[in-house]
C-alpha cells in the first residue's frame, strides 16, 4: 500500500536580494544564499513560495522555495515571469526534462535519471527509474508540499508503476517538517521486491532501491560503463571502487578474460556478483574485499598487474575544508593505480567530488603520469551521460579521463 502524501498549502514571501544575487538571477543562476538576502516579509517554512523583487522597479525578478535550513535559502525554480506552481507546472517541467533524455531511451536502456536536480529546474530533487520503478530522492524539505504534483507527470513520463520515495541523511533527522513520510516510503503502486531489475546498454542490473547508495545505482557512468566494454576484449580488468559492478559487468560482456572488482563493501561486493549472474558471462569474475589503497598495494605487491584499470572513487570533498585531503587522496590513488596498469594498458581515472573542478583534477592526475617514468597519451575525457544535463556550472561534477599508459 502507497503512504498518503501530505496536504502543506505553502505561503507566500516578498523578498529582496543584494545586486549581486539580483544578477546572478537574471542569469539564470538557481542558488541565493542566506547572505544575499536583504528583506523578507515574514518568518518563512521550507518551501514557502519567495518571491524576489527587483530592488530598483519592484518588479518580479524570480520565484523560489524558501529552505529555512539551508545556507541556500532559496531554490529558485521560475524565471523573470511569474507563474502558479500547480500540477500544469509540474506536468511542463517533467515532459521537457523526458525530451532530454530521448535519444538515451532509444537504446537497449531502461533505465535513466528523468529529473536531475537543479540542471532540470527542481533544485534538490532527483528522480532515476528503474524500469517499472521511479525513485524520487529529495535534498531538501522544500519539496514536501508539492510531491503531490510530481506523481501524474512522472508516471507518465517513466511508465513506472511504483513511486519510491529516498530522504538525503539531513532530512532523515527528526526535525520540522510537515508530514510522516520516511525514507524508502512507497508513495506509489507496491513494490514487490526491494531489488529491481532493469537494462543498461542490453545488459541486466538489479538495484536495491530502498538500501542502496543514493537512489539504488549510479546512472551518471553509463556511457563510461559501455565504454569500458568496447574497449575489452581479451584483457585483464581491474574495477577499484566497483560498487554494484557496473564495470564489471560491461567489461566481462565486452569480452574481458578476467575482471577483479575490489570495493571494502561485502554487500556491494555480493551485489556486483548477483550482476554477473544476471548476464550470461564468460571470463572470470574474482572480487576483492578491501580498502582500496591497501587492496592495490597488495596487488601491486604480487606483481599483479592488469591491461586496464578503473579507478572510480566516492566523492573524497564533502566540503570545501576536504579539498586539499582530496587531492592527496587523488594522487595516492593514482601513484598505485599507474603500477598496475601493464605497458601499452589503459588507466580510467574519474572523480565525482563537485569541489574539485575538472581542470584542476585532469592537471592533478597528469602531473603524477608526468613525474612517473613511463609515457602516456590521453585517449579522451567525458563527463555525465546524457541523462545528466549540466545547465549551471554547480551541476557539473563526474569527470573522467581514459589514459593510454606506455
Ligand atoms: N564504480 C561504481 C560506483 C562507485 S561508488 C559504478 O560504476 O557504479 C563508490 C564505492 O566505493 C562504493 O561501493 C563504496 O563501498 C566504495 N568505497 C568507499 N570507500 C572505499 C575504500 N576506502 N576502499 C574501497 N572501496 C571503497
Amino acid at each position: 500500500m502507497s503512504e498518503s502524501l501530505p496536504e502543506i498549502t505553502p505561503s507566500r514571501l516578498a523578498i529582496k536580494v543584494k545586486a549581486p544575487a539580483e544578477r546572478s538571477i537574471r542569469q539564470i543562476h538557481p542558488w541565493v544564499f542566506e547572505s544575499a538576502i536583504n528583506k523578507v516579509s515574514g518568518e518563512g517554512l521550507a518551501g514557502d513560495l519567495a518571491i524576489i523583487y527587483d530592488s530598483k522597479k519592484n518588479k518580479f525578478l524570480a520565484l523560489g522555495l524558501w529552505d529555512p535550513n539551508s545556507p541556500i535559502r532559496i531554490k529558485v525554480i521560475q524565471f523573470k515571469k511569474s507563474a502558479n506552481i500547480d500540477q500544469v507546472w509540474f506536468n511542463e517541467k517533467i515532459s521537457i526534462a523526458k525530451a532530454k533524455r530521448k535519444s538515451l531511451l532509444a537504446t537497449a536502456t531502461n533505465s535513466f535519471r528523468l529529473i536531475f536536480g537543479e540542471n532540470d529546474g527542481l533544485p534538490g530533487l532527483i528522480c532515476d527509474v528503474y524500469h517499472q520503478v521511479a525513485v524520487v530522492k529529495l535534498y531538501s524539505a522544500i519539496w514536501y508540499p508539492y510531491l503531490k504534483f510530481l506523481i501524474a507527470p512522472i508516471l507518465k513520463e517513466s511508465k513506472a508503476k511504483t513511486i519510491v520515495l529516498r530522504l538525503s541523511r539531513n532530512l532523515q533527522k527528526p526535525g520540522i517538517e510537515r508530514h510522516e513520510l520516511h525514507d524508502g516510503a512507497v508513495i506509489y503502486g507496491t513494490l514487490t521486491n526491494e531489488n529491481v531489475i532493469f537494462t543498461e546498454h542490453g545488459l541486466q542490473f538489479s538495484a536495491n532501491v530502498i538500501k542502496g547508495h543514493k537512489t539504488g545505482y549510479f546512472l551518471d557512468h553509463r556511457h563510461n560503463r559501455k565504454r569500458i566494454g568496447e574497449l575489452a576484449k581479451g584483457k585483464s580488468v581491474l574495477d577499484v571502487f566497483s560498487y554494484a559492478g557496473g564495470f564489471t559487468v560491461h567489461a566481462l560482456a565486452g569480452g574481458a578474460s578476467n575482471v577483479t572488482s575490489l570495493d571494502i563493501s561485502r554487500q556491494a561486493q555480493e551485489m556486483a556478483k548477483q550482476n554477473v549472474a544476471l548476464n550470461d558471462l564468460e571470463g572470470t569474475h574474482e572480487v576483492l574485499v578491501a580498502d582500496a589503497f591497501k587492496g592495490m598495494q597488495g596487488l601491486i605487491e604480487k606483481g599483479k598487474r592488469f591491461d586496464i584499470v578503473i579507478v572510480d572513487p566516492p566523492s573524497f570533498a564533502k566540503s570545501a575544508a576536504d579539498i586539499p585531503q582530496a587531492i592527496n587522496s587523488y594522487q595516492r590513488l593514482t601513484k598505485l593505480a599507474l603500477q598496475l596498469v601493464k605497458t601499452k594498458g589503459i588507466l580510467l581515472s574519474a572523480s565525482c567530488s563537485s569541489r574539485v573542478k575538472a581542470a584542476e583534477y585532469f592537471e592533478m592526475v597528469e602531473k603524477i603520469l608526468n613525474k612517473s617514468n613511463r609515457k602516456f597519451s590521453l585517449i579522451e575525457k567525458s563527463e555525465h551521460d546524457t541523462d545528466h544535463p549540466i545547465s549551471f556550472p554547480e551541476g557539473a561534477y563526474l569527470k573522467s579521463g581514459y589514459y593510454r599508459i606506455g
